[in-house]
């Protein structure tokens, strides 16, 4: 399927590896130009290096944090970038970022909750706040956020996730109906267990909270799964894929789950 997005322009956040990668991968054989963000600016580079190798028509990578209003910020004049120098903006955005630490809610102070919401909530809703305007203006748009699993099952552990995410899903699931008539749309992407470094540093917390041997604790989450496997960043890349492409212009305000079936409710 052609999915009629080559020549747009996208912002994929946090993307030197795991989802944000595979995103940025999935756009870049449909033929979009990319802006990629990441902390660091030599894994970055790898990155943007495999997505030019592997066919992408044009990368810009900007070292930044996208937590601050600074690394935003030069995310966001990268567009001017993608298009040669005309003053420019993004026609797709994918909002991503590390996720928070996993721990006893005892221990977190405001700060910590602070950093959580900072990072978890209020950076997705500062980039969608910079960007809407411009996909208004063109009546084209599509918003991708990277959340979790845990705003529909909460982990008991990753309760900074759990409530930092919600607060991001509330304010989509009323924004995304504000901009439809104008061709945008803005839905939430949930992974479950994702093979990434992401998902094994958590296995790793996991284990330890249980007492468990890591090997043995890992696959017992991988039996715990229907699909009985951990999902590949791949098949994650192909559903943002979709949900920026032509096709998905009816699709918007929803929370679309991707994980091998492991949430058990009917709906
Ligand atoms: P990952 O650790 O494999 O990759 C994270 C990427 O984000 C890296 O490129 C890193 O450099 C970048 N990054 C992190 N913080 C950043 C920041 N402040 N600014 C810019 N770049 C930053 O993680 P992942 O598994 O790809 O997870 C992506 C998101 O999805 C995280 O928020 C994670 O909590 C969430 N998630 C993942 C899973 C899973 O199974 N992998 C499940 C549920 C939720």
């Amino acid at each position: 399927m052609n999915f009629g997005i080559t020549g747009k322009t996208a912002l994929v956040c946090a993307a030197s590896k795991g989802l944000g990668f595979a995103c940025a991968q999935a756009l870049a054989t449909e033929g979009v130009e990319l802006v990629i963000t990441a902390r660091n600016a030599g894994p970055l580079e790898v990155a943007a290096r495999a997505l030019r190798e592997s066919g992408a028509p044009r990368v810009i990578a900007v070292a930044g944090d996208i937590t601050t209003p600074e690394g935003r910020q030069a995310a966001l004049e990268a567009a001017t970038e993608l298009a040669y120098g005309t003053p420019a903006a993004f026609d797709i955005l994918v909002t991503n970022a590390g996720g928070p630490p996993p721990g006893d809610f005892r221990d977190w102070d405001t700060d910590i909750w602070q950093a959580a919401l900072n990072a978890n909530m209020l950076s997705p809703i500062e980039l969608m706040k910079a960007t809407i305007d411009g996909m208004i203006h063109r009546n084209w748009g599509r918003i991708v956020n990277i959340t979790s699993t845990a705003v529909k099952a909460p982990s008991p552990y990753l309760g900074l996730s759990n409530g930092a995410r919600s607060g991001l899903t509330g304010f989509v699931a009323g924004f995304a109906r504000q901009v439809a008539q104008h061709g945008v749309t803005v839905n939430n992407l949930l992974p479950g267990t994702f093979d990434t470094d992401r998902l094994r540093s958590n296995l790793l917390a996991g284990a330890s909270q249980a007492g468990q041997d890591s090997a043995e604790y890992t696959q017992a989450r991988r039996q715990a799964v229907p699909a009985r496997r951990f999902g590949t960043p791949e098949e994650f890349g192909a559903a943002c894929a979709f949900l920026c492409s032509r096709q998905a212009a009816y699709l918007t305000a929803q929370n679309l789950l991707i994980d091998g079936g492991a949430y058990p409710g009917t709906l």
